[in-house]
């Protein structure tokens, strides 16, 4: 039981600003003087409608999203775009190119190739990805429909500093757990996807930005909810959208405007990373991580522990064990992959990391 808030290092749902929170509190019951919580408004109401405005303009303004793209909400979260990218986006005859890079790309691999052929460009499943691959080992299609890639891979814990260069076939890149963590190039891209429950806000609502005349390859005949087409006509109206997590995540991403966009938050990211890793490897071999250096994420610090050259499993367990106790959730590693993880997102702040590397060095010095 705790009577406070806890550092909260979980991979999603996960920690969203305390101000967004407070906020939403605030106006919890008596939105905007309607008398009544924006989740009993309908949401065609023009309180919603703005409210609706409000997120996708802060999308719009905080991204820097070029006026020939479509920003769309939809629902089904991130794993409903491993379907519907290449409905909408595949082109009979043509291969869809992909690169492996861990549990998300091949849950998009396995839904794109029901109705594709898949070429994997580069994969890096036998080094555990632990890395990711280079330009140099892509084998791209010269005239594939789009390229699929994930930017930050949640479980493994890398992500790209760079983008892959597709010679100018769309790229499409689910950023789920690092979009607005840092300054994009927007224009670089086809399609982005993002489930918000990382970084912009609850689960239930996936954002899609889409370049229009992408949207615009999908046969008429798919299910209407399944085209990207219908949300740009409608703007997200179609049907009921997720009305309260649509509004939390404006609240969210106003906050990132309000704390000096994409920018500062970039920044304060890099200084929050570079805590943890640094911590990590001046730990004398205590704490490793062991994802390639210049892969390593700014979002998820996977590490682990190690007595001698081994990782010890029950040292992990009872560090995450003390851990918890202590206030700091989430710490447990992926499933798939084992040992430790914290994820960092925006909304985790550096006092969090650095009471979270103080917790570390101490436990270090008891089971070292
Ligand atoms: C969390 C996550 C997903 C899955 O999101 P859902 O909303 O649960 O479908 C997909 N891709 C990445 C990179 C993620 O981090």
């Amino acid at each position: 039981m705790f009577t406070h808030r806890i550092h909260n290092f979980n991979a999603g749902p996960a920690a969203i600003p305390l101000p967004v929170l407070k906020k939403a509190q605030e106006e919890f019951l008596n939105f905007a003087g309607t008398g009544m919580s924006v989740m009993e408004m309908s949401h065609r109401s023009k309180e919603f409608e703005a409210v609706l405005a409000r997120a996708i303009d802060a999308v719009k303004t905080t991204l820097g999203v070029p006026d020939d793209y479509a920003i769309i909400l939809v629902q089904g979260g991130a794993s409903m775009q491993f379907s519907m990218v290449p409905m909408n986006l595949g082109i009979a005859g043509k291969k869809i190119d992909l690169i492996q890079t861990g549990a998300w790309t091949q849950k998009a691999y396995k839904e794109a190739k029901k109705h594709y052929e898949v070429n994997i460009v580069a994969s890096t499943e036998s080094e555990n990805f632990m890395r990711l691959p280079t330009q140099a080992e892509y084998k791209l299609t010269p005239d594939a429909a789009y390229v699929h890639m994930c930017e930050n891979n949640t479980i493994f814990g890398t992500e790209y500093n760079w983008l892959p260069d597709t010679k100018g076939v769309p790229l499409v890149s689910d950023m789920s757990s690092n979009i607005a963590s840092r300054v994009i190039d927007v224009s670089k891209y086809g399609l982005i996807f993002a489930g918000a429950q990382k970084n912009l806000g609850p689960s239930g609502v996936t954002l899609v930005i889409v370049r229009k005349d992408l949207a615009e390859r999908a046969d008429k005949n798919l299910p209407s909810m399944m085209q990207y087409r219908t949300y740009i006509a409608e703007n997200s109206l179609y049907n009921t959208p997720p009305t309260f997590g649509i509004y939390m995540l404006a609240l969210t991403l106003e906050h990132i405007q309000e704390t000096g966009g994409l920018k500062a938050t970039e920044a304060r990211n890099i200084a929050k990373a570079d805590t943890l890793y640094g911590a990590i490897d001046g730990s004398n071999g205590f704490y490793r991580c062991p994802v390639h250096k210049a892969d390593r994420s700014r979002m998820n610090v996977n590490y682990r522990i190690y007595k001698g050259d081994k990782a010890d499993e029950e040292l992990e367990k009872k560090f995450v064990k003390e851990a918890e106790a202590a206030g700091f959730a989430g710490l447990k590693g992926h499933r798939s992959v084992g040992g430790l993880r914290a994820s960092i997102y925006n909304a985790v702040d550096q006092n969090s990391i650095n009471e979270l590397v103080k917790f570390m060095q101490d436990f270090a010095r008891k089971n070292g």
